[in-house]
Parts: C-alpha cells; sequence; structure tokens
C-alpha cells in the first residue's frame, strides 16, 4: 500500500485556473499580459520618439527611463500598434496629467 502524504497547504491565490482552457491559452495569455508593459513602451518611443509630448523636452538612451507612456484614453490595455493610444510623457509631465484624474495607469507604466 502507498499513502503519499504530500503536505497539506491552502491554495490561498485568488485567480482560479478555467478547467476550459488549455494550456497553450493559459501560456498565451500570459505572455499577452506580461508583454504589453514592455513592449509598447518601446514601440511608442520608436513611434512618436525620444520627446516629451508636453514640455517637449528631449530625452536620449542616459535618461530615457524618465519618458513614460501615457494612454490618452486611460486604457492601458489599449494599445493600437499604430500608437494612437500612446503619448510619450516624461515622469514629471505624466504625473501631471494624472494628478487630475486617476493615477491608475500611472503605475502601470511607471516601470
Ligand atoms: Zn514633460
Ligand atoms: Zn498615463
Amino acid at each position: 500500500m502507498q499513502s503519499k502524504r504530500n503536505k497539506v497547504y491552502k491554495k490561498q491565490r485568488p485567480e482560479k485556473i478555467n478547467s476550459n482552457k488549455s494550456v497553450a491559452d493559459i501560456v498565451r495569455e500570459l505572455k499577452e499580459q506580461s508583454s504589453p508593459a514592455g513592449s509598447y513602451r518601446e514601440r511608442s518611443l520608436k513611434i512618436h520618439g525620444l520627446i516629451c509630448a508636453k514640455c517637449a523636452r528631449e530625452f536620449d538612451h542616459k535618461d530615457r527611463h524618465l519618458l513614460t507612456v501615457h494612454h490618452k484614453d486611460g486604457n492601458p490595455g489599449n494599445n493600437p500598434p499604430n500608437g494612437s493610444n500612446w503619448e510619450n510623457l516624461c515622469v514629471y509631465c505624466h504625473e501631471d496629467e494624472h494628478s487630475r484624474g486617476l493615477l491608475g495607469d500611472y503605475f502601470s507604466d511607471k516601470k
């Protein structure tokens, strides 16, 4: 007789894996979730250039981390490939932009 006594641990993670989904689906979703934050920024910087859309301050490789991508419609999930929803803002202008409204996507942009 085999008694496997694995440690009993409670699952405290809130996210549930939907059993209807295949592993491939789940992997794809994870990739989609993790890639936008990294890649849309690069794309936006490429499309709009290393310059703040508000104060027109220019950036180069050394201080490009100070340039962030703002979502014009406030929805960080809306990332059209042509960059129409992006605006490159320096951290100061970006903060200013969000201080009037919600700070939501500021934190996810900041990365
Ligand atoms: Zn600026
Ligand atoms: Zn923003």
